[in-house]
C-alpha cells in the first residue's frame, strides 16, 4: 500500500533507541482533521525520552512517535469539522483535554490530569508525515505566519504562560535563569508585556549573545558564584532586587539564586524542571513573601501567540539555527543533544523541502 509505507515516522522505543519508521497513515474521526506536516521543532523533553525513556512519572512502555512543537496543512477533514478546510495552514497544540472536567470548566485545562499531549507517554506526537489531531486543537494560520514561525507557537507558548503567571507588567525589573530556547522566548515575551529591564543568565557565552541580540539589557554569565553572590550580582546590576525571577533551567543552584534574589513580595516562576527533589531556602522566601509559582505548558496562548508573530512585532525567527530533512531527523536529534545551536528545526513535508 503506497500510502501506508510513506507515513515516515519518528519513533523512541525506550532509552537510546529511536528509529525512522513507516506508519500507516491515520484517517481522521469526526471532530478531527489529517495533517500533512511541515516543520516540527525539537524540544529538550524530546530528546530526554530517547536517551533516558522517562521523565519523572512519565514513562516510556510502548514505542512513541517523537514531536510536538509542530505545524502543517490540512488535507482532510472530519465529518463535524466547520471552522477548518482542506488546504488551511495550522499550528498544532499539543494538549488536548480528554475530558471536560473542573480544570477545563475553569480555563486551566492544562492541568487535566487525563489530558492527551503529543509525545509524552503513552501519546503520539507529531514528527511524521502524516498525523491526525483533534481540530479545535489546530489554529489557523494567517498568511504571514510562516511554518517555522507556527511549530515555535508551542514554546512561544510556555513564555506567554510563565510571563502571565508571573505577572510581567509595564516596568517590570525581570531575572530570567538559563539562555536556552524557553529562556530566550520567556525574554521575548517578558520585553514585549512592558518589562523595563531583563537580566538574563547562562553558563555559555553564545547562548548570552544570543539573548543580548533577542533584546536582553543585561547578560551574565554564570561560573562558580554561590546563590547569595548570584543574587547580589544580579541586583548590582539592576540597581535593585528583581520583582520576578523566570527560572529556566532546573538546576538547584538556580532556583535557589532565584529566591534569594528576587524582592521581597516578589514572584519565582518555576519553569525549568530538572531534579524532582531539590533543596531551597524555603524561610527566607516565606519571611519576604516571595511567592513561588509552578508552570506547567501553557493554556490559552495560541490565538495570543499567533496574533503577536503576524503582527510582526514580535520575532522568534532567529531562534531556529539548524534545519534537517525527516530523513535526517537522527541527525538533528543528535545536534540537539551536542547542545550545538538553539532551536532545531524539522522539515516533514517532501514537497517543500530545504
Ligand atoms: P536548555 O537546556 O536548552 O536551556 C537551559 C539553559 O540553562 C542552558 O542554556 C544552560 O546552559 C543554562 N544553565 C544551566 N545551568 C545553569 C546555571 N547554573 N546558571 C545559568 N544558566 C544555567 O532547555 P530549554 O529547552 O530552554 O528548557 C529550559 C527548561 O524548561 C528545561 O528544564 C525544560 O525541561 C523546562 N521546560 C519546562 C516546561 C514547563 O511546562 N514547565 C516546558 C518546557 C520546558
Ligand atoms: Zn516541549
Amino acid at each position: 500500500m503506497a500510502a501506508a509505507e510513506d507515513n515516515l515516522s519518528l519513533v523512541v522505543h525506550g532509552a537510546g533507541v529511536i528509529r525512522l519508521e513507516n506508519r500507516s497513515v491515520p484517517e481522521p474521526g469526526r471532530n478531527e482533521v489529517l495533517i500533512k506536516m511541515h516543520s516540527v521543532g525539537i524540544c529538550g523533553s524530546d530528546v530526554h525520552f530517547w536517551q533516558h525513556g522517562r521523565i519523572g512519572d512519565f514513562v516510556l512502555r510502548k514505542p512513541m512517535v517523537s514531536g510536538h512543537e509542530a505545524s502543517g496543512a490540512v488535507i482532510k477533514v472530519g465529518s463535524d469539522v466547520t471552522h477548518l478546510r482542506t488546504g488551511d495552514r495550522v499550528a498544532i497544540e499539543p494538549g488536548v483535554p480528554r475530558e471536560n472536567d473542573n480544570f477545563c470548566k475553569t480555563g486551566r485545562y492544562n492541568l487535566s490530569p487525563t489530558i492527551f499531549f503529543c509525545s509524552t507517554p503513552p501519546d503520539d506526537g507529531c514528527l511524521c508525515r502524516y498525523y491526525v489531531h483533534k481540530a479545535n486543537f489546530c489554529h489557523k494560520l494567517p498568511e504571514g505566519v510562516s511554518y517555522e514561525e507556527a511549530a515555535l507557537i508551542e514554546p512561544l507558548s510556555v513564555g506567554i504562560h510563565a510571563c502571565r503567571r508571573a505577572g510581567v507588567t509595564l516596568g517590570s525589573n525581570v531575572l530570567i535563569c538559563g539562555a536556552g530556547p524557553i529562556g530566550l522566548l520567556c525574554l521575548l515575551v517578558a520585553k514585549f508585556m512592558g518589562a523595563a529591564q531583563v537580566l538574563i543568565t547562562d553558563l555559555y557565552p553564545e547562548r548570552l549573545l544570543a539573548a543580548k541580540e533577542m533584546g536582553a539589557d543585561i547578560t551574565v554569565q554564570a561560573k562558580r558564584e554561590t546563590p547569595q553572590e548570584m543574587a547580589d550580582i544580579v541586583s548590582g546590576h539592576l540597581s535593585g532586587m528583581p520583582d520576578i525571577t523566570i527560572e529556566c533551567t532546573g538546576a538547584e543552584a538556580c532556583i535557589q539564586t532565584a529566591i534569594y534574589a528576587t524582592r521581597s513580595g516578589g514572584t519565582v516562576a518555576l519553569v525549568g524542571l530538572g531534579s524532582p527533589m531539590v533543596n531551597i531556602p524555603i524561610v527566607n522566601a516565606s519571611s519576604r513573601e516571595v511567592d513561588i509559582k509552578g508552570i506547567f505548558r501553557y493554556c490559552n496562548t495560541w490565538p495570543v501567540a499567533i496574533s503577536l508573530v503576524a503582527s510582526g512585532r514580535l520575532n522568534v525567527r532567529s531562534l531556529v539555527t539548524h534545519r534537517f530533512s525527516l530523513e535526517d531527523s537522527l541527525q538533528a536529534f543528535e545536534t540537539t543533544h551536542q547542545g550545538h545551536g538553539i532551536k532545531v528545526m524539522i522539515r516533514c513535508d517532501k514537497d517543500d523541502p530545504l
